[in-house]
């Protein structure tokens, strides 16, 4: 396949050789924890990278490689990293930039299980989090950057407000000082916004969402733009004599900049933390990861036409007090959103309605085609109030800048009909004001 596919293309064919494969139309599932080194010789310069190949499959396997390399393509970077989950995509990004310690500078208003880990597990490590209460001014963010911080980390659409991150703006002001910009880009996909594009250093990827679409599988992604020099004083973790990178004709340890230069990050992640922290993803894992995104284009274009007439919707009607979605005529990020979301912010959205939280209650326990599930991003719409189940790992102190409350319902539409959905809201909305 031709290198300057568009990303419609790439998305079906993108990293996969048929002829390598015995033609097979799928990509097979290469279900082997090893494999034969074939030679001795052939051993050893898979092991000291002068060939590729593949030995063991918590180092690296076929079918988990060409997930990698098309996500890698659909977001114009050097290398992606496939790992079991989304939080072991944010865990190891965070634990390779700011490897040994130092601080981050991120938003407060993230997804539950990152702020948990940022303010209770992360400083354990020697990563402290300085959050900013709003990430797209630009005076507060460079004043929170100091001499011992590591990174910046976004979401680039927040949940469950919609809030959209200023992405190219965050990105010069990293820069700037000298650090890397990390966003979570969960929410959009590759398909609505590549981060690369508009300055991001790494991506990660809860691909349990939207990229597989069909809410069957836990992974995650871990993307490399491999732009940023990692040699300076900063990121010492690079530069460092590595044994593993010792080889014969070179004569000594080398280090991850000396070995890979910009690709140092992917490099050392992949070779510490994901080897030895172990959280792989399973080829079964990514042969479905692999179906769904075949289908991601046309899933969201549908998901986010429907979700623009669900918010449409809400806002109109008489019990709602509150609609959070910026892909809504007149939001006060509509000109971000013109910028950076030509095709719409996603299909995930949040509304606050009003009386008591029994109101809420029935209006869930009322809805026959939204399915009360704590996920996103799948084919089927989904109903949660976040306050008690989602977002329970948000410390109260966060609650009213994160917009959460038990008044507040978020749904993540699917791809039934939309009139379907609006019906269903309505005839829920009835029982739950019936009285
Ligand atoms: C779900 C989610 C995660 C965590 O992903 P898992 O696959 O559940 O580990 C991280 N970030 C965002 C924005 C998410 O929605």
């Amino acid at each position: 396949m031709s290198e300057n596919n568009s990303f419609d293309t790439v998305r079906i064919h993108g990293g996969y050789d048929p002829e390598e494969h015995q033609y097979a139309s799928n990509v097979p599932i290469y279900l082997s924890a090893a494999f034969s080194m074939g030679s001795a010789q052939r051993g050893r310069d898979i092991a000291e990278g002068r060939e590729p190949g593949f030995t063991y499959s918590r180092v690296a396997n076929p079918t988990v490689s060409i997930l990698e390399r098309r996500i890698a393509q659909l977001e114009g970077a050097v290398s992606a990293v496939a790992v079991a989950s989304g939080m072991a995509a944010i865990s190891n990004a965070v634990l390779t930039v700011a490897e040994g310690g130092g601080r981050i500078v991120a938003h407060h208003d993230i997804y539950g299980a990152s702020l948990d880990e940022f303010i209770s597990l992360a400083p354990k490590l020697g990563i402290t989090f300085d959050f900013v209460e709003d990430i797209n001014d630009p005076e507060e963010l460079a004043s929170a950057i100091g001499p011992d911080t590591k990174a910046v980390y976004v979401e680039s659409i927040t949940n469950p407000l919609t809030k959209v991150t200023d992405v190219d703006q965050v990105a010069a002001i990293a820069h700037e000082a000298g650090i890397p910009l990390i966003v979570d880009n969960t929410f959009p996909t590759p398909y609505l916004f590549r981060p690369i594009e508009h300055g991001a250093d790494i991506v990660v990827y809860s691909s349990t969402k939207a990229i597989n679409g069909h809410g069957n599988v836990i992974s995650g992604l871990i993307v490399d733009a491999g732009r940023f020099d990692w040699s300076s004083e900063r990121f010492p973790q690079f530069s460092e004599p590595e044994f593993t990178l010792y080889t014969e004709e070179v004569g000594h340890s080398r280090s991850f900049v000396e070995a890979f230069g910009n690709e140092a990050f992917h490099q050392r992640l992949r070779c510490k933390f994901l080897r030895l922290l172990g959280a792989v993803l399973g080829p079964q894992q990514a042969y479905l990861e692999l179906l769904g995104l075949e289908t991601i284009s046309e899933r969201l274009d549908k998901e986010v036409s429907s979700a623009q007439r669900i918010a449409a919707f809400l806002a109109g009607h008489d019990h709602v007090t509150k609609v959070n979605y910026s892909g809504l005529p007149g939001d006060p990020q509509a000109g971000l959103v013109e910028r950076l979301y030509p095709k719409g912010i996603g299909s995930i959205l949040s509304f606050e309605i009003e009386g008591s939280e029994e109101r809420v209650n029935r209006l869930i326990d009322a809805t026959r085609v939204f399915s009360y599930i704590p996920n996103v991003g799948d084919v089927r719409s989904l109903i949660v109030n976040p306050a008690r189940t989602t977002h329970r790992e948000i410390p109260f102190e966060f609650w009213e800048r994160n917009g959460l409350n038990v008044n507040l319902i978020r749904l993540s539409i699917g791809l039934e009909d939309p009139d379907d959905l609006i019906r269903d809201l309505e005839q829920s909305f009835e029982q739950a004001y019936r009285d």
